[in-house]
């Protein structure tokens, strides 16, 4: 229920809210009050509440009205007062602002009215008052349109339309024979007030408002539904703002940037908002109301003289032609600059953050009309607060603080640059898969992707989706686009732990491998035709965009020792070649979580070796092509081992279906067929008898290392020999045995007694031994639900919350990109739960399978190493949970320690 107070005063150097009120009064009215209370000079006004808003939207109209009125009333009398001016008044009338203001800053989502109070005599007076006929007339014509636009609903609704009040300028500078907005003539203006008040009276059947106050509850009310309209309500979605929030709505009294040459307006940053550089920087109109900086008609100007030379330099610009037709504030305006320049650096102090200013001089007089913590780029978000601290403004957990962990993906990979970036063209949509941008020629299968980078060009790789067979296609190429399969399809996830551009699920394209063609956004691309992605978004351009590499600051060195210091949790990567396992070290890795071996079978002469395996007829074949995989694995592991020298390193046991390492086209089959000696028919029925209808609900995982006992007895040996073997060189291998896709403790059993079998054996043979931990995957849930049996045996948990989540929504990993969008669009599902753990279902499982495992095994050792482990709140929820440690693919191994960072300080 509605506080009975709805309604907040500030000006003059006094406010009822604070910076504190951001939930009652949105960010900008808490900041207005704020801003009063620290002495900075604000257009006196009033806030109504957020909690208003939502009232409206169940009362409506009349009853809202009447819960406010006395407090509006009240309220503009205390405007009135300060300013010295009557709302309606003949002689010297009170005008008034109309913006929204909700909690979090939702640029451009919402309603805004200017010059409110304005009617047939308050234009005269306002005339009469400043002397500037022109004036007084454009401001009134500006309300007429806006309030039209907004409050009446003449904005038109489909983009076929055109604004009634823009067809009735351009009808008129027609018949005038004018090019410019500016070329109007006051007579001009008023002909303007009359058309559109006119065209207002034709559509609605009713007069243009002229009572100030019907106008201001107009007003009111339309920001309030402004909060329901189609924008704001995909923006929240975008950036998960609660539709319970409501927005507030901010009235101030008017003033003018548009008075003259002595007025102006502008935005400003306190630093720099690219790159974080401690330099107060922005842009400025002369004689201009606030929507003309943003608008793009007139070319904005520079605040200071450093950034009005840097931008001269960049546009070409002589000194002279800079200062005599582009001056900054700083030169045009030296007393307002000074005053400006005071205020930023108070407002930054008092913040203790980057700040995003407005402002507007009246006739020589600075007022400031906003002030927010400035939205930035990744690096200038590490800068800032790195800066800060050694600034001693803030400590390290308000530093921490201050990440937003996911945006340090843009310190990590490549960018498009931004020249290259201003005719680039989008051809289609996916998901942002793996992050970073690149550029190259399209190629449509994994060996063509080979053979031209060998030729050293660069290459996309696209496919309709990928299996492991792409493997060295994706290796090579540049960036992988996929039209099916969603966040955690084979793709998405192997371009991640490559730290490699990927989308996925781009389902506008059509890709035709038999022509060798892609069909997106109507245009047919051929093979060697650039295309270029952005991971990060999921966009598909059209062409050659250049990237440039990403570069590591010493900021970032800063930032991770003080993550490592106030975590609790570990990071630790998913990582199945040495080469990832390095690059994960450098980020601050602290061991591997999961190593899928499954990926090492791909290359060279394995995938040979594996399929000899896999298409033998009985067990005595099996051997012998295992014994051929044998020195392959042990080597796999020796190099991973050495790089994670005295690190854990958890191996997961073959977990994939078979069905995915055998050849499915027929000249494959022959070729496997003569390499074996075996007929193609047989290899063909070999391979169609591994079909299967439901492969993820089918033969895989401990299923395989059940049924072929001597799979798993060959990783544990190459497993065991391969650490006994970097003993002997004084390396620390520290092995975790794991096994996939548990669902019984008899199932663990089984497979632990194989693996432990095979130690013993291998331990005698070399009269050596070292300490290994076998342990288990949970990721069915029937695993979470019997966890206090498992841990009865099992050393260590795992969760693969991929598994997990596919199989207690019951939403195929594979084939969830049919639904999942409409879902999300439908407000269905609120997240993609692939992408972000379901902390509510799948999150539940998690802690009770902890809880459990550890009421069996009070130091149960508990890890993560799904695509969560690298996802923001998925990590905060694992702090939450007690878990050990999370495990996530290199390029998110930084995220992730912020994360944990600040779930450990939160
Ligand atoms: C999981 O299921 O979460 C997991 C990590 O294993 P995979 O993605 O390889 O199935
Ligand atoms: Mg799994």
């Amino acid at each position: 229920m509605s506080n009975s107070k709805n309604v907040y005063l500030f000006g003059n150097g006094k406010a009822e809210g604070t910076a504190g009120m951001k939930n009652l009064l949105g960010g900008k009215g808490a900041n207005l009050a704020e801003m009063n209370l620290i002495g900075v000079p604000v257009p006196p006004g009033f806030t109504i509440t957020t909690e208003m808003c939502i009232e409206y939207n169940k009362l409506g109209k009349e009853k809202t009205k009447e819960m406010l009125q006395a407090e509006v009333e009240a309220a503009i009398a205390a405007v009135e007062d300060i300013m010295n001016k009557k709302f309606g008044d003949s002689e010297n009338p009170l005008l008034v602002s109309v913006r929204s203001g909700a909690r979090a800053s939702m640029p451009g989502m919402m309603d805004t009215v200017l010059n409110l109070g304005m009617n047939d005599v308050t234009v005269e007076a306002l005339a009469k008052k400043s002397g500037n006929d022109r004036f007084a007339w454009d401001s009134y014509r500006r309300f007429v349109q806006m309030y039209g636009d907004v409050v009446l609903g003449m904005k038109p609704t489909n983009k076929e339309d055109h604004d009634p009040f823009e067809e009735i300028i351009d009808h008129l500078k027609e018949e005038k024979g004018y090019k410019e907005d500016l070329q109007m003539t006051t007579d001009d203006l008023k002909e303007l007030v009359k058309r559109f008040k006119a065209v207002v009276k034709e559509r609605l059947d009713k007069e243009f408002p002229t009572c100030p106050w019907e106008q201001l509850y107009g007003a009111v009310f339309a920001v309030f539904e402004s909060w329901m309209n189609d924008r704001a309500i995909y923006y929240r979605k975008l950036n998960n703002i609660p539709e319970e929030w409501g927005t507030a709505v901010n009235v101030q009294a008017m003033v003018f940037g548009n008075m003259g040459d002595n007025s102006a307006t502008g935005v400003a940053f306190t630093r720099d908002a690219a790159t974080g550089e401690d330099l107060f920087n922005g842009e400025y109109l002369i004689n201009a109301q606030g929507e003309d900086v943003v608008a793009g008609i007139r070319t904005p100007q520079q605040i200071t003289i450093i950034g009005s030379k840097r931008w001269a330099e960049l546009q070409n610009k002589t000194e002279e032609d800079r200062k005599n037709n582009f001056p900054s504030l700083e030169e045009s305006m030296p007393e307002a600059y000074a005053q400006l320049n005071e205020i930023q650096q108070k407002l930054e102090d008092h913040y203790k953050d980057m700040q995003d200013i407005e402002f507007t001089i009246e006739d020589g007089k600075l007022w400031m009309l906003q002030t927010r913590n400035g939205k930035r780029t990744g690096a200038a978000m590490v800068k800032i607060a790195m800066d800060m601290l050694d600034e001693g403004r803030i400590d390290e957990k308000q530093a921490l603080g201050r990440m937003e962990a996911g945006k340090l993906d843009e310190l990590l990979h490549p960018v498009f640059q931004k020249e290259a970036m201003k005719n680039a063209h989008v051809l289609a949509k996916g998901l942002p898969a793996s992050p970073g941008a690149s550029t190259g020629q399209i190629v449509f299968f994994a060996d063509t992707a080979e053979e031209w980078a060998n030729e050293g060009k660069k290459v996309i790789l696209v496919r309709v989706e990928t299996s492991p067979e792409d493997l060295r296609g994706m290796n090579v190429a540049k960036g992988i686009l996929t039209a099916r399969g969603g966040m955690t399809s084979h793709a998405a996830v192997v371009a991640r732990g490559m730290g490699k551009c990927c989308v996925s699920g781009a389902g506008t394209v059509l890709i035709d491998y038999k022509a060798k063609t892609m069909i997106a956004n109507g245009k047919t691309f051929n093979e060697g035709d650039w295309i270029s992605l952005n991971g990060s978004t999921g966009e598909v351009y059209e062409g050659k965009i250049d990237t440039q590499e990403a570069e590591l600051s010493g900021d970032f060195a800063k930032l991770m020792a003080i993550c490592d210091k106030h975590t609790r949790m570990h990071v630790r990567t998913n990582a199945d070649t040495p080469k990832d396992a390095r690059v994960a070290r450098n980020f601050g890795a602290q061991g591997i979580g999961l190593c899928r071996t499954e990926h090492m079978f791909f290359e060279g002469d394995r995938i040979k070796a594996m399929r000899e395996m896999i298409l033998a007829e009985d067990l005595e074949g099996r051997k012998k092509a295992l014994e051929k995989i044998l020195p392959y694995q042990r080597e796999d592991f020796e190099g991973i081992f050495e790089a994670m020298n005295g690190f854990p390193v958890t191996v997961r046991l073959l977990d994939p279906p078979l069905h995915e390492f055998v050849p499915h086209e027929e000249a494959n089959q022959a070729e496997m067929a003569a390499e074996m000696g075996i007929s193609a028919a047989v290899v063909k029925n070999r391979v169609d008898s591994l079909h299967e209808f439901n492969p993820m609900l089918g033969h895989r995982g401990c299923r395989l290392g059940i049924t072929y006992p001597e799979i798993t007895e060959m990783q544990t040996r190459a497993i065991i020999e391969a650490a006994l073997n970097l003993k002997a060189k004084g390396v620390d291998a520290k092995p975790e045995i794991m096994i996939p896709l548990i669902g019984t403790l008899a199932e663990f059993e089984n497979q632990e007694s194989i693996i432990r079998a095979t130690a013993e054996k291998v331990f005698a043979e070399r009269n050596d031994k070292i300490e290994y931990m076998v342990g288990t995957m949970i990721e069915i849930p029937r695993a979470a639900l019997t966890a206090d049996k498992i841990a009865g045996k099992a050393e260590f948990f795992s969760f693969g919350t991929n598994d997990l989540t596919q199989m207690t929504f019951g939403y195929s990993r594979d084939d969830a990109g049919k639904f999942l969008p409409e879902y999300l669009d439908r407000n269905i599902l609120k997240n993609d739960p692939f992408q972000i753990l379901d902390q509510e279902g799948v999150g539940q499982l998690v802690e009770m399978g902890t809880a459990k495992g550890r009421s069996t095994r009070p130091n149960l050792k508990v890890g993560i190493c799904g695509e969560h482990g690298g996802e923001p709140n998925s990590v905060m929820f694992c702090n939450k949970v007690g878990i050990n440690y999370v495990s996530c693919s290199p390029f998110r191994v930084p995220i992730a320690r912020v994360a944990a960072a600040q779930a450990a300080v939160q």
